[in-house]
């Protein structure tokens, strides 16, 4: 008997019936209940109670229904414009968990989504309806200092990353907002402080385990599974749900120097020109971005560079002069800081756990032309925070081939994004608008986006964004995962999903 069927066996079958009326199994596994969930393609699947009762013994994490205590934490993304319901969601304890529940949404071709930290922009950790797989109870840092490495639980945040690493003077990339997941963020790229020196955090990933469509948990690595392996450096979670992943690490002192440097925003064209420049030279320990924000209530425009040197500490002050020199800081908050604290910093100021509506593109340099678009078309206004972004990348992460992940841009030299931000509560309608137009005028200086950022955006201009690494990732998906059933994500459609052209 298949491996995905065996749990289903003697079971009543779930039929597809428009109109069904059920019995509800409720997560305390005590009371009795049915549900209505959606299928792959759209159309309704009915599940017994019976069939949830089973599922609910066959695994050691919980199912939780609209009405169970802590449904309404999991359902939700850190994208509060996102609102959705799953019919269920079961909270996975590790491999064996994940696999049973691949078999069963599998059998059932239901709607599957899949969270770790819940901060994909565009809601992908969640779903209207079907199945949410929340990873959240798969959390846990080993490392191994002699092998520097790390193994890493599937549901687990950047935080914990960078914490247990760093007790070991150890460190690989990652993200700048410390409560964004492990997961989202490896399986699209990565970038971070430290990118530029030691590359993508997918391009740090020495194997994973994941469970495929089939139920199965695989390895993935440059021994086993490679094509696999390949794909999901960069492929997002199209392939299946990755329960651990390895990391490379790297050495790293406890302190690097770090902060923010504030200047006056009516000298904003000036300072992002010279940024342009100062970031073509830049060593592989420098990392910069830049932001420009025009803050609601009638608050002065703010203009800052967030910096990570992690080079020698003697050779700091030369590397960050410049930055000093070229116009007189407001304020100056760079210095000695521990590396993890400066991971942290920016946790409160991340705009997804607000209304928001953010678009974003790679550029290639930053020219004046761009500059000036963004500096002339930047506006708030009395709830709206509109702001531009400028994250740095280079570095290491360009000198990786393009066809050696599935990871494509490695050409950009910085991830532009801009958005508005508003209170929660507030009609989004003008704001999200407001950052439509903002956007019309500077995309035309981006060329492909990164991919965990992908929002608002058609799924054929999405699926060609992976660029010449689309072929070879349609015929990893077409093996892994031939019904997509892993669709809730950047999607790459399997073979038989495709258009004839
Ligand atoms: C303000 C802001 C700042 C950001 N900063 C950075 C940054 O510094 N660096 C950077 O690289 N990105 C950054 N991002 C983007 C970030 O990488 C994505 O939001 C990422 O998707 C978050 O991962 P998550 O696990 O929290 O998301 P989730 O919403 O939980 O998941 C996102 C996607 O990944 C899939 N997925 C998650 N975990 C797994 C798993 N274990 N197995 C299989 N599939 C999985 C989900 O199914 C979903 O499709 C930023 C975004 C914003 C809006």
């Amino acid at each position: 008997m298949k491996r995905r069927n065996f749990l289903y066996a003697g079971l009543c079958a779930a039929a597809i019936a428009p109109y069904p009326i059920w019995r509800h199994y409720r997560g305390d596994r005590n009371t009795l209940v049915s549900i209505n969930a959606v299928s792959n393609l759209g159309g309704e699947v009915s599940l017994d109670a019976s069939i949830l009762a089973e599922l609910s013994k066959s695994i050691d994490g919980n199912l939780l229904f609209s009405d169970s205590e802590g449904y309404e934490q999991a359902r939700q993304v850190r994208n509060r414009m996102v609102d959705k319901y799953p019919a269920l969601v079961v909270q996975c304890t590790g491999s064996a968990d994940v696999s049973k529940v691949i078999n069963f949404v599998d059998h059932y071709q239901l709607l599957t989504a899949v969270k770790c930290g819940g901060h994909n922009i565009a809601g992908n950790g969640t779903c209207d309806g079907g199945i949410l797989i929340d990873l959240s109870p798969i959390q846990g840092v080993q490392v191994n200092p002699k092998l520097r490495t790390a193994q890493v639980a599937g549901g687990s945040l950047l935080a914990a990353l960078d914490e247990q690493s760093q007790a070991h003077g150890l460190v690989t990339t990652s993200g700048t907002v410390s409560h964004t997941g492990v997961g989202g963020l490896t399986l699209g790229g990565g970038f971070g402080r430290l990118a530029r020196r030691f590359g993508l955090t997918s391009d740090n990933v020495l194997g994973v385990d994941i469970v495929t469509a089939d139920g199965r948990l695989k390895r993935a690595s440059a021994e086993e599974n490679t094509d696999l392996y390949w794909a999901v450096r960069g492929g997002g979670g199209n392939f299946g749900v990755v329960t651990s992943f390895d990391f490379q690490l790297h050495a790293l002192p406890q302190q690097v120097v770090g902060g923010e440097i504030y200047y006056p925003y009516d000298q904003a064209r000036e300072v992002i020109n010279f940024y342009a420049d100062y970031c073509q030279d830049m060593p592989d320990e420098m990392y910069a971005d830049l932001v420009i924000f025009a803050p609601p209530f009638g608050l002065p425009d703010a203009l800052y560079i967030n910096v990570c040197y992690s080079g020698p500490l003697d050779k700091a002050e030369k590397v960050l002069a410049p930055l000093r020199r070229v116009v007189k800081p407001i304020k100056d908050e760079i210095k000695l800081v521990d590396y993890v604290e400066l991971q942290k910093s920016s946790d409160d100021t991340d705009p997804r756990g607000t209304g928001q509506h953010l678009k974003s593109g790679f550029t290639k340099g930053i020219s004046p032309a761009l500059v000036d678009a963004l500096v002339d078309n930047l506006e708030s206004d009395l709830f709206r925070g509109s702001m531009a972004f400028f994250q740095q990348a280079g570095g290491a992460v360009s000198r990786v081939e393009t066809s050696a992940t599935a990871f494509p841009h490695r050409y950009a030299s910085h991830n532009l994004t801009i958005g508005a931000v508003w209170p929660h509560g507030v009609d989004p309608e003008p704001h999200s608008a407001w950052a439509d137009a903002y956007w019309n005028k500077v995309k035309g200086f981006t060329d492909g986006f990164y991919t965990n950022d992908a929002y608002g955006i058609d799924a054929a201009v999405a699926e060609s964004n992976y660029l010449t690494n689309h072929d070879r990732l349609v015929e990893v998906k077409t093996k892994y995962d031939p019904a997509n059933l892993f669709r809730v994500n950047t999607n790459i459609r399997p073979a038989s999903q495709k258009q004839p052209s």
